[in-house]
């Protein structure tokens, strides 16, 4: 839409209103993701609208919603957008630069005005890497986008290379020759990330240079601007401490450790620490914002104002000052001659740039709040609890909604998912999906990282399987829960492979392990019914979940890459065990468990803990072999079927709790 006829709809309905604001805080909440809530802000913007203006400024806010999308996909422009971008390196006098895909949050999604590999490539995984030189190409991807990539992006600019069986680096040494310069954007490479860079470019003569700006975001001419999102307290009800407690918790961690201050770069880090929640980002909860906390427990916090509630500013009190966001370097600069901890590994060499010049004394760890996040308290672990029942309740009427209409052949994968979603979005507390559903039939359910499109879109046909992983986030907590139903009648083998990977689910939830225990320890709990199949399966077998936070956090995790974080009371996890053939099926079964202290038997030695299981939902009993089972197996999926039909019993009505009856029956 032209600024000159955005500007005149606006005026029109906002007469009162600053035009040129008035249509900048819609280009910025468009430039946010679509959300329950999102309406709230343009209410508090905008005070006085009546119902009608305000359906007017939400039409035009969806208008340049979509817009967005094509500005910054758009495969067509590649040659011209590669153009402008070669242009810019001449003038800089580079020889290369490289485009990444993160943003200076180095998150796992990024808002829109950060899309540049997206913009300049056509390349949508969540994954990926270019380089360009003068005269030559490179697009770096892992297994999942191989294919992916040769589909979206103009293959004849940009030549796509496995990221780590033909890295970058020796596409660099390939390319490039020394005396040559190679440039990067400093914010968006971690310092850790640019120490890798340095080696490859010294060991071939290159040097290695920051541009003071993203040389895209000079040619990138409507580019959006950043996501304007409403702010809001998480409410202690939820987060059970105050941003207070939490944040005398980190202070005195650095008096401990004789440092003045801590930079957090990471959204959900803040997010925690601060007791607050935005909507920058689709599925996960994050305002995006730098903060510094100083020994005396305070905290500078560098986001736009504009963002926040009203009743965020009695929420943040006076020992957190908000900043303008074009402050934080200033900020970083007064840390003269302090003692700064940062995170190497998500910190931008920007940031350690700016510490550096202001001859501050740098210490390198993991921001001190990863673990206190990932330890809930009673409180987080109570709403995980009762957002996991209305989600299991969604789950449950989404399976029963299968279970009729599967059968007949009128579901599809994007059906599904879209039926799904509508179960999940009644429910008390809801407000965002927590990652794009995986809705996957037949041999679709076989990509690890499946996301249906039109394209792609498969109808769900007798015999085959389907495989759903999905999850929402609810103000109380953050859901994620694979099932893979039978369409149909299974065959053997799918029957021998679900109830293999069952037994490995079953082994994990009913471990129980010493104090001190790491998720790589029990990682083979999971997989030993299937290794001794001769099958495995080529992901992790859990991973951390906030508190309506990330469904993916650290420090803790359940995979075979060793793991020197001990699992701790509190802490939740996924057990997500799976097995994949690939141009055929995939299975999967997804719980989420919580930490927790066993009770010690006469004459235990150690302290020891198990698992308790969030998640509640039927299992399919069709897809079991009943005699690969042992007897306490048989109990845990009984026990377990029956607490399913205590707990949402009472969310379901009619024929769907009718067959919530029959599915959890005893096997
Ligand atoms: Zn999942
Ligand atoms: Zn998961």
């Amino acid at each position: 839409m032209e600024t000159a006829k955005l500007e005149h709809s606006v005026a029109a309905l906002l007469p009162q209103q600053d035009k040129e604001e008035a249509v900048n805080i819609l280009r910025a909440a468009a430039a946010a993701p679509a959300r329950a809530d999102e309406n709230m802000l343009l209410e508090q913007l905008f005070p006085e609208l009546d119902s009608s203006t305000a359906q007017e400024l939400e039409k035009i806010r969806e208008k340049l919603r979509k817009e967005i999308s094509s500005i910054v996909l758009n495969p067509g422009a590649s040659k011209e957008r590669l153009q402008k971008l070669r242009a810019e390196m001449t003038a800089e006098q580079v020889d290369g630069f490289i485009i990444p895909l993160n943003d200076e949050f180095h998150g796992e999604a990024a808002p829109a005005a950060a899309e540049r590999l997206k913009w300049l490539t056509g390349f949508t995984g969540s994954a990926g890497v270019a380089a360009v030189l003068k005269d030559k190409a490179a697009i770096f991807v892992d297994g999942r986008y191989t294919l992916q990539v040769q589909n979206e992006v103009d293959t004849s600019l940009f030549t796509p290379r496995h990221v780590s069986e033909e890295p970058m680096s020796a596409w660099l040494a390939e390319n490039m020759s020394a005396g040559e310069t190679l440039a990067v954007d400093p914010w968006l490479h971690t310092e850790n990330n640019m120490a890798a860079l340095k080696k490859t470019t010294t060991s071939i003569g290159v040097e290695l240079t920051s541009v003071p700006e993203n040389l895209i975001d000079r040619v990138w001419e409507d580019r959006p601007l950043a996501p304007l999102a409403l702010v809001q307290p998480q409410e202690e009800r939820f987060s059970g401490e105050s941003s207070a407690s939490k944040r005398n918790r980190i202070a005195a961690k650095l008096a401990e450790k004789k440092t003045d201050a801590i930079i957090h770069t990471l959204p959900d880090v803040v997010a925690w620490l601060l007791n607050l929640r935005g909507a920058d980002l689709p599925c996960t909860p994050f305002a995006l914002g730098f903060a510094i906390t100083h020994q005396d427990a305070t905290v500078d916090l560098f986001m736009d104002e504009i963002k926040f509630a009203p009743t965020m500013r009695e929420h943040l009190g006076n020992m957190i000052r908000l900043h303008a966001p074009e402050e934080f370097e200033q900020a970083l600069q007064s840390l003269s001659g302090k003692k700064v901890q940062i995170d190497p590994a998500v910190t931008s060499q920007y940031i350690v740039d700016q510490l550096i010049k202001a001859k501050a004394e740098i210490s390198r760890a993991e921001d001190l709040c990863l673990l206190p996040k990932a330890t809930k308290n009673a409180i987080e672990v109570e709403g995980s609890r009762r957002a996991h029942i209305r989600d299991g309740a969604a789950v449950a009427k989404f399976l029963h909604w299968m279970s009729v209409n599967a059968p007949v052949g009128t579901v599809d994968e994007l059906s599904a998912e879209a039926k799904l979603r509508s179960f999940r979005e009644s429910g008390e507390n809801f407000r965002d999906l927590s990652f794009n559903t995986i809705s996957g039939a037949g041999p679709n359910g076989a990509i690890v990282h499946y996301r249906a499109s039109e394209a792609s879109n498969r109808p769900l046909e007798p015999g085959s399987l389907y495989l759903v992983d999905s999850g929402a986030q609810y103000l109380d907590g953050t859901t994620d829960i694979t099932r893979t139903i039978a369409i149909g009648e299974p065959s053997a083998e799918m029957r021998n492979r679900f109830t293999l990977v069952l037994k490995g689910h079953i082994a994990l939830a009913t471990a129980i392990f010493p104090k001190g225990t790491t998720g790589s320890q029990l990682d083979t709990l999971a997989r030993a019914p299937l290794w001794s199949a001769g099958l495995d399966y080529d992901h992790g077998t859990g991973h951390g979940v906030g508190s309506y936070l990330s469904v993916h956090e650290g420090p803790q995790r359940i995979s075979k890459a060793p793991s020197a974080v001990a699992l701790v009371p509190g802490m939740i996890i996924s057990n997500e065990p799976g097995y994949y053939k690939t141009g055929a099926y995939g299975i999967r079964i997804e719980n989420l468990v919580t930490v927790q202290e066993r009770p010690q038997p006469e004459g235990a030695e150690r302290v020891t803990y198990g698992f308790e299981t969030l998640t509640f939902a039927p299992i399919d009993k069709t897809l079991i072999e009943k005699n690969l089972l042992t007897d306490s197996e048989i109990a845990w999926l009984n026990s377990y079927h029956f607490e399913v039909r205590e707990k949402l019993e009472p969310q379901v009505e009619g024929e769907t709790a009718d067959w919530l009856r029959q599915a959890t029956a005893p096997l």
